[in-house]
């Protein structure tokens, strides 16, 4: 694993396929959309990152 990056598995808010995600620690706190690699659905992902570590992740439907 590159430095820098965490990966996490999630599962889609969707279809409940676990997802494997990558989260850049050095950006911080995140929200984004990611389409599901399954049902194409778009996740919004919030990533809680302190100290450059990943703190947690919550994937839900983004509507
Ligand atoms: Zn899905």
């Amino acid at each position: 694993m590159p430095d820098g990056l965490a990966s996490r598995r999630i599962h889609c808010p969707y279809c409940a396929e676990t997802l494997q995600i990558q989260v850049d620690l050095s950006a911080g706190d995140q929200s984004y959309i990611e389409d599901c690699q399954v049902c194409c659905q778009p996740i919004q992902l919030n990533c809680t990152i302190e100290n450059f570590r990943l703190v947690s992740v919550e994937a839900q439907c983004s509507t």
